[in-house]
């Protein structure tokens, strides 16, 4: 069910959960700033979500009210993990759902990395 990205955080959200190590989750990597692991339900052979370590509902939360360096650390984060993954040749797509019309579901910041096989159309409705 997508989600109210304009909503308070939620601490009993799933990622926060997943964070506070609360629920499993199959990590593939951690560091001040971010925390990655693997979907669920992988839409690609490969199939990350990484999130920031700091309580934002959504891309819009945090662009608004992280400190630069939460924004520069979570960034960095995110190419790091592509790089570890050998994905920048042959290429990756990041997304960021936001809100209802984004279709996120989770209202704990997070992007979704996939790869390992040619991705297609940017957009399919
Ligand atoms: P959204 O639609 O909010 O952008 O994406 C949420 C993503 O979280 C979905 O791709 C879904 O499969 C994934 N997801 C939901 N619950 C869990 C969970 O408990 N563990 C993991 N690893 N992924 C989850």
């Amino acid at each position: 069910m997508p989600i109210d990205a304009t909503l308070p955080y939620d601490d009993e959200n799933i990622f926060a959960k997943i964070l506070r190590g609360e629920i499993p989750s199959k990590k593939v990597y951690e560091d001040e700033w971010a925390y990655a692991f693997h979907d669920i339900a992988p839409q690609a052979p490969l199939h990350i979500l990484v999130i920031p370590k700091g309580r934002y509902v959504s891309w819009d939360d945090f662009s608004a009210k992280a400190s630069a360096d939460e924004i520069a650390g979570f960034v960095r984060a995110v190419g790091t993990i592509a790089r570890d993954h050998d994905l920048v040749e042959p290429g990756y797509r990041l997304l960021g759902n936001v809100g209802a019309d984004g279709g996120q579901e989770v209202p704990h910041l997070h992007v979704h990395l996939f790869g390992g096989k040619p991705l297609g159309r940017m957009i399919s409705a």
